[in-house]
């Protein structure tokens, strides 16, 4: 089902202490989630079965892993598995953030698979496309994003991609303090669903949640988010503020 969502994105930052602190003061707040939205906090991994605890009482809460591994199991020091993140009741898992992308070179093929991996164990993929400045001042960048979606989520079947959120992120707005305007992100998020409803059909492309990311905080929300085909954002610094971020919250449709 098509939700509003505010997905936080807190990078590799906090002590566990601070994370506590922080998501104690959003979840313990006044605002109220519908159920038409989600919130959901995308947190470093050790932090996972503390926040999901922090959460577990609150209605349409949840957290996310910021990654996983492509294989099931196996000698890749380091790494964590899809069946892992199951085993501690998470639903949802970041896939393809630019970071990840750059500099650990993720490869639109190598992100398929970590799609297929958390949808075969019941996580949403919150998988990220977006592309860079040098595309955008080409303006390639809706051939290149379309590229993204087709390798990594077109052996998908109608069923299956509805399972999956959709993050558009510019990489020239993530962590920039440069927002792409109201009217570039909905001219970008109306390409990506035309391009889901070539492959899949308008029913499903309807269905599908895309998330806008870039420098979103509590004074932009409201005008991005009014968008026809923004259906919330993915946040990196301002989640890392209490009050930004329920501003952000508030601002969901
Ligand atoms: C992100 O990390 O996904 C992001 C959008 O970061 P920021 O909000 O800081 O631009």
């Amino acid at each position: 089902m098509r939700k509003q969502i505010a997905a936080a994105n807190w990078k590799m930052n906090n002590t566990l202490d601070e994370g506590t602190k922080l998501l104690n003061e959003i979840v313990s707040s006044d605002m109220q989630v519908n159920d038409n939205q989600s919130v959901i906090f995308a947190v470093p991994f050790p932090f996972l079965i503390n926040a999901n605890q922090q959460v577990s009482n609150k209605s349409n809460m949840f957290v996310a892993a910021q990654n996983c591994h492509n294989k099931t199991s196996g000698a890749f020091t380091g790494e964590v598995s899809v069946d892992m993140l199951a085993s501690i009741n998470i639903h949802y898992c970041v896939v393809g953030h630019s970071e990840r992308r750059e500099y650990f070179s993720e490869s639109n093929q190598t992100l398929a698979e970590k799609v297929d991996r958390c949808l075969s164990k019941s996580i949403t993929p919150i998988f990220c496309c977006g592309e860079p400045l040098a595309i955008r001042e080409d303006d390639i960048q809706n051939d290149y994003v379309a590229l993204q979606l087709k390798e990594s989520l077109f052996h998908l079947d109608g069923e299956a991609i509805q399972k999956v959120v959709i993050a558009y992120e510019p990489i020239w707005a993530i962590g920039t303090g440069k927002t792409a305007t109201a009217a570039q992100a909905q001219e970008m998020h109306a390409h990506i669903r035309t391009v889901l409803a070539n492959q899949f059909g308008d029913a499903v492309a309807a269905n599908i949640s895309i998330l806008y990311g870039g420098s979103v905080k509590g004074a932009n929300a409201n005008e991005i988010f009014s968008q026809p085909d923004v259906d919330g954002g993915l946040v990196g610094g301002a989640s890392l503020i209490a009050n930004e971020f329920i501003q952000i919250i508030k601002a969901l449709k």
